[in-house]
């Protein structure tokens, strides 16, 4: 994948003319300087890009417009230096596009007590400048995040760096194909959803395709390109002697290169498949979806469009972070008094970005499915805080659920066990936790991941809009039912709209 420094967020200062030409020059200075620091801070991994401080109704609208067009402007960071009268902002705010932060900060960080005078009190009024902008957005109902410290501290710079990421998320989101390669396993309810809603409230698409059309990229695979990716898998995975030269492995690197094909072909960013539609192929995808994912593409089984699309835009969020993302499904659990853990698992399909060592390729029969034992890789994931994350469609609505959890060791080897797996404890705990998520409406497939926090869902539910519910150490069982009620009128009210 690509790095994320292609993408630009604009540095935007606002404030007037009525404190003299010196005074603009020196905000237009600390403005400048404030910009380039957080541009060549290693944390943020995009482009912060210093622009004009604006100063007039014209002046906004104009920036707004260019960085509603600029397709590399992913979002804004907007801070008053000075007072800038907000009634200036609202046309402008009105068609902003992209997503801001109200960025509550000073140029000095603290009151130089034997100097200040009235001149420095004209120049550094964002205590006074950023309520006055505030007011507007709270007054136009515009959803944006506000971070407050010294732009020189360690936590603000954390909070935006994260907030780069989490907008570079939405941007891939909005423009993610989605190829869904066979239909909906056949009764499955949770994975389906409003394909056309998704579309006009996100900008995703999803479209469907039939195997066919992936089989005949996997058919013109060459023989020789086949060896090399055999090859690539035995340098790379612990493979067993019987394995190493298998059909069955040379059938899930020629799948491998196929599926990459198609998806390179279609432009698509992420796929599902489902193992009840695998007509022409010899096994259901393995290790080739573990490996896209590990690539970047978001990937949802049993045709689950939402989670495919959904671990899209963590892969783009979580870029050089360390922990990894992955598609996962509660599998089952291990119920022990007061420590109750799930084993988290899938048929096949769990992204090596969170195995714990070097996974081992391994060939096992499938048991449902009817086709070809598949290759896969098969690893344990170190312990550590994870969340799991959910996207549902409850009809009027999309949901949002995160569940906080701690991925822990398991205490004994799992030597039968053919997948890649993740122990888990939930918080509060798993009685709770379950009891919460069900109610909720939650899926049995999440995107769990140990590189992004909860934070970055939250600020990602606030850019697009979305329902978001948190399942964390401090749930009641009793304020979790009030609020699911809540939202019901609240979202009855308000449509959400991106
Ligand atoms: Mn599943």
């Amino acid at each position: 994948m690509n790095s994320l420094k292609h993408y630009e967020v604009w540095f935007i200062t606002g404030s007037q003319h009525l404190y003299g030409d010196q005074v603009l020059r020196n905000v237009a200075a600390h403005a400048e300087e404030i910009a380039k620091s957080f541009d060549s801070n290693s944390l943020i991994p995009v482009t912060i890009k210093y622009k004009a401080v604006v100063k007039t109704p014209e002046e906004i609208l104009t920036v707004f417009r260019q960085a509603n067009n600029e397709v590399n402007c992913i979002g804004l960071v907007l801070w008053m230096h000075t007072f800038s009268p907000a009634k200036m902002w609202i046309n402008s705010l009105k068609i902003l596009s992209k997503p801001f932060v109200h960025l509550h900060t000073q140029y000095n960080a603290e009151i130089p007590w034997s100097e200040i005078d009235m001149d420095f009190m004209n120049e550094n009024q964002s205590a006074h400048g950023d309520r006055e902008f505030g007011f507007m957005v709270s007054r136009m109902r515009k959803r944006r995040k506000v971070i407050v410290g010294h732009w020189n501290d360690q936590q603000t710079i954390l909070q935006l760096a994260n907030w780069t990421r989490v907008a570079a998320g939405w941007h891939a989101f909005q423009h993610t194909r989605v190829a869904r390669i066979g239909d909906n396993m056949r009764e499955v309810a949770v994975t389906e959803g409003d394909k056309v809603e998704a579309q006009i409230q996100w900008g995703l698409s999803v479209n469907g395709y039939g195997v066919g059309d992936l089989v005949k990229f996997v058919n013109e695979v060459s023989d020789q390109d086949t060896a090399k990716l055999v090859k690539e898998y035995n340098d790379t995975y612990e493979v067993s002697a019987s394995v190493k030269s298998s059909q069955s492995l040379k059938d899930a690197a020629r799948i491998e290169l196929g599926l990459r094909a198609f998806m390179n072909n279609g432009n698509f960013q992420a796929f599902t498949d489902t193992f009840e539609n695998l007509h022409g192929l010899k096994q259901l995808p393995g290790i080739a979806s573990q490996r896209l994912m590990q690539n970047g593409f978001g990937f949802g089984a049993e045709g689950d469009w939402k989670t495919a699309a959904l671990l899209r835009a963590v892969k783009v969020m979580d870029q050089g972070l360390a922990g990894g993302s992955s598609f996962m499904e509660d599998y089952t659990y291990n119920f022990q008094n007061g420590s109750s853990t799930v084993l988290g698992a899938h048929m096949l399909e769990i992204c090596p970005s969170i195995a714990n060592g070097k996974p081992r390729c391994e060939v096992h029969p499938l048991s449902i499915g009817g086709k070809e034992d598949p290759a896969r890789l098969v690893f344990d994931v170190d312990s550590g805080p994870a969340i799991n994350v959910s996207l549902i469609d409850l009809g009027n609505r999309f949901r949002l659920l995160v569940n906080e959890v701690e991925a822990v060791k398991p205490e004994h080897d799992l030597p039968k066990l053919p997948v890649a797996r993740v122990l888990w404890k939930p918080y509060p705990d798993l009685n709770r936790a379950a009891q919460a998520w069900i109610l909720a409406g939650g899926a049995h497939h999440t995107v769990f991941s140990k590189a992004i926090t909860t934070q970055f869902i939250e600020d990602f539910a606030d850019m697009a809009g979305i329902e978001l519910v948190i399942i964390d150490k401090d749930t009641t069982m009793r304020e979790f039912n009030e609020k699911l009620k809540w939202n019901e009128v609240y979202y009855h009210i308000f449509q959400h709209r991106a």
